[in-house]
Formats: C-alpha cells, structure tokens, sequence
C-alpha cells in the first residue's frame, strides 16, 4: 500500500520554517539539526527535505540524487560531531519505522547518537 505523508508533523513544520530548529547541516535535499531531547551528547537527526515517511518509503522512492545527497550529509554530520571511529570513539545510527519500530515523528529520519557508549542494540524481549 502506498504511503500518506501527514504534511502536518513536525518535521515539516521545522523544513518550512514554521518551527526552529538548532541546525547542524543544510543541504540540497537534506537537514540535520539537534534533537529536542537529546539522549546522548551528541543526538542529531537528519531528515531529507522530501515528503517521505520512513527509510524504506524513501529508499524505494526517492531520486538518485536525494539518496545521494542524503547518504552525504550522514556521513558528513558524523565527521562534524567527531563521532566517526576514523577519528572519534563511534556511534549508534537508528531509524524507527511505524508501531513495531515506535517511530513518533511520521516523517523519516535517522538519529545519530554519540558521546557515549551506547550499550547493546535492542533490549531483550521482556527486559
Ligand atoms: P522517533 O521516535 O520518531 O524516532 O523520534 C522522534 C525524535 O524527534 C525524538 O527523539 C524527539 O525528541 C524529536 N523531536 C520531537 N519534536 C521535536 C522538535 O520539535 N524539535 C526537535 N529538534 N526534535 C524533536
């Protein structure tokens, strides 16, 4: 089934300027800024400019130059916040999807968490 793009969430309010946003990176397709409750010290969420829901949504759909584009500012917000193992002590990359994935915000983005040890991926189940 096709996605519906709830044009009312608040990533999109914050691409059209109707919300602020601390931002960390603009470019063509995409934005990276602080979240609002960071969970490590470094908790930066990257979204492309698109009307696309989920990871899945955008990998299936969006323009070469969109994933390009947006793949790009991932990689270049880990080398500003120093998280990149090259160079920094790594960092957890996460993009909830839907119920299962308790995604909030219904507008994709990947949250890129660092500063810290991350600890295991997932709970266990009943943990
Ligand atoms: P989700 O659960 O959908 O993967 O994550 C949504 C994230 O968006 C949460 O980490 C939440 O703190 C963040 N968030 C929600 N509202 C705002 C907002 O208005 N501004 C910013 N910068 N982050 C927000």
């Amino acid at each position: 089934m096709p996605y519906t793009y709830d044009d009312q969430n608040i990533f999109a309010k914050i691409l059209r300027g109707e919300i602020p946003n601390t931002t960390v990176l603009e470019t063509d397709h995409s934005l990276a800024f602080r979240d609002i409750e960071p969970q490590a010290p470094e908790h930066v969420l990257v979204i492309p400019k698109g009307a696309y829901v989920t990871y899945d949504h955008f990998a299936n759909t969006a323009s070469d130059a969109e994933i390009l584009d947006f793949t790009r500012a991932v990689g270049k917000v880990c080398d500003m916040l120093g998280v990149a193992p090259s160079d920094g002590e790594g960092y957890r990359m996460i993009s909830n999807a839907g119920e299962n994935g308790v995604q909030d915000v219904p507008h994709l983005h990947v949250h890129v968490l660092g500063g810290r040890n991350m600890g295991r991926m997932v709970a266990k189940a009943g943990s």
